[in-house]
């Protein structure tokens, strides 16, 4: 019984989030087939998907945003079982799973001509809590992916901010005021920088980090590991 164990543990070293058998990687083979990136119709300005087969923007971007363009890799509604792993279960190596999609990342054209990836920060009495940023691990892995540097001292959380979830657009415009802050300017001045975070849900927060982006000269994307349909 032991051998057979040990040889589990051997060529078997994780447990699939989704199913809990043993896995070569993040998720067993069976599970790992059924994650795929969204391919259906998307914005063409935030990637978000369209319900609608006519339109080619969402509502949202329709209104007017401060991002160029974003990119977001899976429909939130297809990977939320290993989003919230990845964020509540102590399960931050779930970041791996990027590696195996890094064709489909590179194809979007996201990361062409970019300087900087800059994670959405999270204030520092939520990161003691949880024990990391998401953010910063996605940036991190994307940066030994594509090579490009991460600033983790461009943008601050300075106000420890109420989830955004549940709250009206004006709510969430009052709850992010003053959230943010940029420091040491100098490394942003007129390039192309990437936001990255975890799931681009209302896309207020995204927003409003690349409008203060903006103001500094800086033409910014973001980079979201998921999204959601539209709600509002
Ligand atoms: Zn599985
Ligand atoms: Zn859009």
């Amino acid at each position: 019984m032991a051998i057979v164990s040990k040889f589990f543990n051997t060529f078997f070293p994780y447990t699939c989030v989704l199913c809990g058998d043993h896995a070569r990687k993040i998720l067993c083979d069976s599970c790992f087939r059924k994650v795929k990136p969204y391919s259906g119709k998307r914005c063409v300005e935030c990637s978000r998907p369209l319900p609608d087969e006519n339109n080619v923007f969402c509502a949202q971007c329709l209104k007017g945003v401060a991002f160029e363009k974003g990119f977001s890799l899976f429909s939130y509604e297809e990977i939320k079982e290993i989003v919230y792993s990845f964020k509540y279960r102590n399960m931050p190596y779930i970041v791996h799973l990027l590696r195996f999609f890094s064709k489909e990342i590179r194809e979007s054209g996201i990361f062409n001509d970019v300087s900087l990836l800059i994670p959405v920060p999270m204030h520092p009495k939520k990161i003691r809590k949880r024990g990391y940023n998401q953010a910063s691990l996605i940036a991190h892995e994307l940066s030994s992916i594509f090579h490009i540097p991460v600033a983790y001292d461009v943008l601050i959380k300075q106000k420890d901010t109420l989830p955004q979830v549940g709250l009206s657009y004006k709510q969430r415009l009052i709850n992010l005021k003053g959230a943010f802050l940029i420091k040491n300017t100098e490394r942003i001045n007129k390039k192309t920088v990437i936001l990255v975070d975890d799931v681009y849900t209302t896309g207020t927060t995204i927003d409003q980090c690349a409008l203060l982006l903006q103001r500094n000269k800086t033409h910014p994307r973001f980079f979201t590991l998921s999204t959601t349909l539209l709600t509002h």
